[in-house]
């Protein structure tokens, strides 16, 4: 496993409020990364600025193998370079289909004409299929996106991000709004997709975080308060004193 972000004495203020206080991390390529922490520790504000869409006073985020600094790419550059996002509200395209929404999702990767090569070709069918293997959508490949369950519009989500090839994928919250059943369908998708990609989680749900099995990132107050196992950091005074609120 190899670094793919390195991000290292970040900071940024927002009306004179730390936000973001001397934050380092690293993520390896392929890694999956719980991150947890308190409301208001700074998670949206951490992808907000791996994600271009908030700049930081100061600090570095290099990214690949030859350490491009992201801070000073567009978002749609970062975009470019391999960084996905998932919101927590789906986004697809609710009056097409699951074929559609993945072709269009690939023709992304590609450019605009090419969802014809992916609606067409032998190729993009067999990259679709693939797709909706992974997230569970093959019997749906042909319903309409809209017609979808909460949970199956998220995976779908999940789909048209990893059709785009990213290196790192920021999921936020992921298991919100889901039945038990769907959470552990999701838990299998992301450990899936963190075989190839390094895969951040933004999750309140330790349970759901307990089964992703994974390092875990404690963010409070802008900065890491513990890193590790899930047990390991669950049973940090620091951790428990702010879980606690004490
Ligand atoms: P989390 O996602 O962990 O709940 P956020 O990153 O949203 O935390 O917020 C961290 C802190 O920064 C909070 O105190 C929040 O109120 C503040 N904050 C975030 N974005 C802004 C903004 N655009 N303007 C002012 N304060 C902000």
């Amino acid at each position: 496993m190899t670094t793919l972000l390195e991000m290292s004495g970040v900071s940024v203020s927002f009306d004179g409020f730390k936000a973001i206080n001397n934050l380092s991390f690293q993520i390896g390529e392929p890694e999956l990364r719980a991150i947890i922490g308190p409301n208001g520790a700074g998670k949206t504000t951490f992808m907000d600025i791996i994600t271009g869409k908030t700049r930081p006073d100061e600090g570095r985020v290099l990214f690949g193998e030859k350490s491009v600094s992201l801070l000073k790419m567009s978002e749609s550059q970062i975009a470019r370079a391999g960084v996905g996002r998932k919101f927590q509200k789906p986004t697809v395209f609710e009056a097409q289909t699951v074929r559609e929404n993945l072709a269009m999702a690939l023709a992304n990767k590609r450019g605009p004409f090419d969802v014809l090569f992916y609606r067409k070709s032998k190729r993009g069918a067999e990259r679709i299929e693939e797709i909706a293997e992974l997230i569970g959508l093959t019997e749906e490949l042909t319903r309409l996106s809209g017609e979808l369950s909460h949970g199956q519009k998220q995976w779908l989500e999940i789909g048209m991000l990893l059709a785009q090839d990213p290196r790192l994928l920021l999921v936020d919250e992921p298991a919100a709004g889901m039945t038990p059943a769907e959470r552990e369908k999701t838990t299998t998708m992301l450990v899936e997709a963190a075989r190839k990609h390094a895969v951040v989680v933004v999750e309140h749900d330790m349970e759901f975080v307990r089964r992703l099995n994974c390092k875990v990132t404690v963010l409070n107050e802008g900065s890491v308060l513990a890193e590790g196992s899930l047990d390991h950091v669950t049973n940090n005074k620091e951790v428990i004193d702010v879980y606690l609120g004490r």
